[in-house]
């Protein structure tokens, strides 16, 4: 049995980027991008006021201590510049975001000018370049705007929309196979369950997580524990994605026979068993490209073992950084791990204040017991031997659908 730590470094070691594909800018929304984007024109695009009000030249508009009168003689509105060139003592009417006419130098907001037929008074002094966005300040044109690997937020669309770039080279979401293993297992519609079926919960629930994760789910099957079924249903959910979830079937048990039938397809078996709980059984193996993982099937224990290993393998082919969002807090009671298996201690937080957190380790922890995965926000990695006392600070790992 190998440690969490070693299991993290067995899974890391083989994991590789999905590919790359260009998508509509419409649908990059949370895609990673391939490699940097560079910008297509300056920004601004021209130089352009950043107030309603008058350019003017600034030089005419020094004077201590008295008002400066000028003469209006056009406007320049967003979209609709003024096409002469503005002489000394003149002003121009103008708006946010339109261009800045020949001749001016400056803007004075319309709230620091008294307008009286064709002509304005300013009381205030006028600094030069004062409210003037100049073209290329914030960017030139070839100038790295997005960078591969930043996951794409609202923003990021609206600066590539602000530029004409109407799609964008992202790695691809993950293909993911799911079965659910289990003679036991029913579908989520019969009509009336015979003592000792259940229902397939666990692929629905891996399904909505892989969608969370950012993944796409492309195949989704039950398999009873027949072994020759087994194999074929493997077959099949490896021909169709490539990172295939098994849930069941990896304990000890004599229908246990994920494994087995792995081995019989051509899988390289990576590690089996993990010293942790929930999710000892554990399983992980390769085929190529191909990445299978056995969870087990008790509900938390799946999710469990996803949230920690699955999650940032899928976000890692996806191109993204993976980083746990971590929220401090302080424990509501004592914890213990006596035992020799690390504990993935599921805790609510609750937030007392902005900075004041209690992770609260829902009492009920049983990997049959889904209630406590639904109440949780995140887990605590209570290591073997180690001691937390109540009130001491914790780092909650937030699950990826909470954070
Ligand atoms: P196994 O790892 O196959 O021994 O399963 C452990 C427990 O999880 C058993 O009680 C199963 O009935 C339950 N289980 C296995 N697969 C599923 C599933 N797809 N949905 C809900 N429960 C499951
Ligand atoms: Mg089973």
């Amino acid at each position: 049995m190998i440690s969490v730590k070693e299991a993290l470094s067995i899974i890391t070691a083989h994991v590789t980027p999905a590919g790359v594909e260009s998508v509509p800018l419409s649908e990059a929304m949370d895609r990673v991008p391939a490699e940097d984007v560079r910008a297509a024109e300056p920004s601004p695009r021209f130089t352009n006021s950043a107030m309603d009000g008058f350019a003017v030249r600034w030089e005419t508009a020094v004077r201590e201590g008295s008002e400066v009168k000028f003469l209006l003689t056009g406007e320049s509105r967003a979209g609709d510049p003024f096409e002469g060139v503005v002489k000394p003592g003149e002003a121009v009417r103008i708006s946010t975001g339109a261009v800045l006419p020949k001749g001016t130098d400056a803007v004075i907001p319309i709230e620091d000018a008294k307008e009286s037929g064709h002509e304005i008074r300013v009381g205030r002094s006028v600094r030069k370049f004062q409210h003037v966005r100049f073209k290329g300040e914030e960017f030139k044109a070839g100038e790295i705007i997005l960078k591969r690997g930043d996951v794409i937020t609202p923003a990021a669309i609206g600066l590539l929309a602000s530029q004409g770039i109407t799609s964008v080279a992202v790695f691809r979401r993950p293909s993911v196979s799911i079965v659910g293993t289990g003679t036991e297992l029913m579908p989520l519609k019969a009509p009336d369950l015979k003592p000792g079926q259940i229902r397939d919960s666990n692929s629905l629930m891996l399904c909505a997580a892989v969608t969370r994760s950012g993944a796409q789910v492309v195949y989704r099957k039950s398999v009873g524990d027949e072994l020759d079924d087994v194999e074929r249903i493997l077959q099949q959910a490896a021909g169709a994605g490539q990172i295939i979830l098994f849930s069941g079937g990896v304990s000890v048990g004599p229908h246990d026979l994920v494994r087995q039938a792995a081995e019989a397809c051509g899988f390289e078996t990576l590690f089996w068993k993990v010293r942790q709980k929930p999710g000892k059984p554990l399983f992980f193996a390769k085929k190529q490209n191909k990445l299978l993982f056995g969870l087990p099937g008790n509900p938390v224990s799946s999710l469990s073992c996803y949230a920690y290993y699955v999650h940032p393998v899928l976000r890692k082919m996806m191109g993204a950084e993976f980083e746990w969002q971590i929220v401090k807090a302080k424990l509501s009671r004592e914890m213990k791990n006596p035992g020799d298996r690390a504990i993935f201690v599921r805790v609510a937080v609750r937030r007392n204040s902005p900075k004041d957190s209690i992770a609260d380790p829902l009492t009920k922890q049983g990997s049959h017991r889904l209630t406590s995965m639904v109440q949780a926000d995140g887990f605590i990695l209570l290591e073997p031997g180690e001691r937390l006392s109540k009130g001491c600070n914790v780092d909650v790992y937030l699950y990826p659908w909470r954070a």
